[in-house]
């Protein structure tokens, strides 16, 4: 999905150097499995709670990948690499 799609179904963009995170807080079904997944990338006691600077770029892909509800999306910036 671009990121003009998901702004508009209501995600919210979570700057990252490398690449950008995208959360619904109306889709996700609170399993869990992103701040199980990586505490670091996904801590809900830290204001923003997603910070995809937290680590690499793929780990950050990994740990949405498993997430159930597709309450987490990511898209990566091009010419970005580290
Ligand atoms: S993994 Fe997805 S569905 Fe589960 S709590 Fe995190 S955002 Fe919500």
């Amino acid at each position: 999905m671009e990121e003009k799609e998901l702004v508009e179904q209501g995600y919210r963009k979570y700057h990252g150097e490398t690449i950008d995170v995208y959360f619904n807080t109306h889709v996700c079904e609170h399993s869990g499995n992103c701040v199980k997944g990586n505490g670091a990338i996904f801590d809900l006691k830290r204001k923003p709670w997603i910070d995809p600077d937290q680590a690499a770029k793929e780990e950050v892909m990994r740990v949405i990948d498993t997430c159930p509800s597709g309450a987490l999306q990511y898209i990566q910036k091009e010419g970005a690499e580290k």
